[in-house]
């Protein structure tokens, strides 16, 4: 075995979401991290993703007047994955909202605000907090400059993790065995091409999902293999392939978050998943409403997919246009001129080039079930309030924005074996590990990907940083946004 070139408590492979709030909960229990990151300058999920993050009994939702627990969040979940979820799992990462929450305003001293108007579909209350500019990229800046400023995060730049490094250590006394198991004590990267190692207490794997991995995505999302893809950041699978060489569990690997909102041909912006819970609705090409627009933004995604030619007119209101621009993904897609205006049903549907009969009746009916609270079209449940003339419009498709399968692990977020058994030493948190979203495209609820990434990296940083070899960091002065 090769010897460790630099040592820390917790050894991170990835600085995004995860990553970042696990190097930050452990320096601010003490622990020295290092943080290794291929791309530092390159994109992420987290920085492409709408930033918005559930807490459930936080302050901010108490001063708005809304009751929240951890258990109503988890029962949340749980009814959207159709109860393919791990229980303990689910639980310990619902636990984690509120303290996430919380942290990131107290600790880091973010700005934080509370998404009062919305409640996103799926949720039973409004629970989605946010930056000031609700968006990602202001998110990951802000993480970016709570870790530069942490004297205990060492962030390495140009840093492939290639390699986990193992010792063995023998078996407890009594086990019953006399075989011996690899412990995870360090892994090696290539720092701008040369190699390296590192040596830690633990290693947590934050390396992202295998969006971008066709072979695996073959093999276990083969229905999305072909499908557009909007997430960012490498998603090779990476933490997969170094959690397989250690025989760790893979679980929930079908799972996945389509995006019904993403504006064609390239989908570089979205409109965002608010504008149905406010009032939008949806038409194909020829004019005719196909699906109850409510169900949510991830299987929202096959049903526009399946749509002549995979796309669909997505109508709102001025009202809506005004509730939506505060949320930085729709700013995006209005200011790149995506979205339409226009003084009439006619004239939206001849400006989108669908025939005019065909959208002036869909626009009626539905205007009549947001009416009477019915659709007896498309069961359609949430309707905000009926729309107004002038109309917004724009075309919208179907992606795949990230998996939600990876590797299985506990209530701490240590990976696990095919066994059962844990790897000593190893955690896995975002997209590097399982989630909470069952099978396929329609287990996912807004904002369980920001809500595992927080809450395993909360868990794992935690476990990993219970021998700091320093004291608790003192509170941080707030960072300018
Ligand atoms: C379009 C879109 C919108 C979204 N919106 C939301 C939202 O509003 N709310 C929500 O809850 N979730 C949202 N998500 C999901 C959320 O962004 C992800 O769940 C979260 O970012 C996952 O965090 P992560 O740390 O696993 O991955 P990332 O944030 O992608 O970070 C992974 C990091 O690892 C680095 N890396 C990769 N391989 C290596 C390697 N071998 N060595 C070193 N570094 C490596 C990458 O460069 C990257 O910086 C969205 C996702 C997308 C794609």
């Amino acid at each position: 075995m090769s010897t460790p070139t630099a040592q820390a408590d917790l050894l991170i492979a990835g600085a995004g979401a995860a990553g970042m709030m696990a190097a930050l909960v452990a320096a601010h229990h003490g622990a020295s991290v290092l943080l290794l990151e291929r791309d530092p300058g390159g994109p992420s999920n987290l920085l492409v993703s709408g930033g918005l993050f559930p807490g459930a009994g936080t302050r901010f939702q108490a001063a708005a007047g809304i009751h929240d627990s951890a258990e109503q969040f988890a029962a949340d979940v749980h009814v959207k994955a159709a109860g393919v979820v791990d229980p303990p799992v689910l639980a310990a990462i619902a636990a984690q909202g509120a303290p996430a929450v919380h942290f990131l305003a107290d600790a880091v001293q973010m700005p934080i605000k509370l998404l009062d108007g919305l409640t996103a579909p799926g949720h039973s209350v409004p629970r989605l907090h946010a930056t000031p500019g609700e968006s990602g990229r202001e998110l990951h800046r802000l993480l970016r400059a709570a870790v530069a400023a942490c004297e205990r995060i060492q962030l390495v730049g140009d840093a492939e993790v290639l390699e986990l490094i193992t010792e063995t250590v023998p078996q407890a006394a009594g086990s019953g065995t006399s075989q011996t198991l690899p412990r995870v004590s360090g892994l090696q990267a290539s720092i701008a091409g040369h190699l390296r190692d590192f040596g830690g207490r633990a290693v947590l794997l934050a390396t992202g999902g295998f969006a971008a991995n066709a072979a695996l995505l073959g093999q276990f999302i083969p229905e999305m293999r072909d499908a557009l893809h909007i997430g960012a950041g490498i998603n090779d699978g990476r933490a997969i392939t170094l959690g397989l060489a250690l025989e760790a569990e893979l679980a929930f690997m079908q799972g996945y978050q389509g995006q019904g909102h993403v504006n064609p041909p390239d989908g570089r912006t979205r409109l965002g998943m608010s504008l149905p819970p406010h009032g939008a609705f949806m038409v194909n090409r020829e004019g005719l409403r196909f699906v109850a627009e409510d169900i949510g933004p991830s299987e929202l995604a096959a049903f526009v997919l399946a749509q002549p030619g995979g796309v669909a007119l997505e109508v709102f209101d001025a009202r809506i246009h005004g509730l939506a621009i505060t949320q930085g993904p729709y700013r995006e897609a209005f200011e790149s001129g995506h979205v339409i205006q226009a003084d009439s049903p006619g004239e939206l549907a001849q400006h989108f080039g669908i025939p005019q009969q065909a959208f002036e009746n869909s626009f009626s009916r539905f205007t009549q079930a947001a009416t009477t609270g019915s659709d007896p079209d498309w069961g359609r449940k949430r309707f905000g309030l009926p729309l107004r003339p002038p109309l917004y419009g724009a075309w919208v498709t179907g992606a795949l924005a990230h998996t939600q399968g990876g590797l299985r692990v506990d209530a701490n977020a240590r990976v696990v074996r095919r066994d059962g058994s844990v790897i000593a030493g190893l955690y896995a948190a975002g997209g590097a590990a399982a989630s909470i979203s069952g099978l396929g495209g329609s287990g996912y609820l807004p904002g369980n990907g920001l809500a595992q990434s927080f809450g395993l990296a909360m868990l794992a940083a935690r476990h990993a940083a219970l021998r700091p070899t320093a004291q608790p960091l003192p509170p941080r002065s707030p960072p300018r946004v």
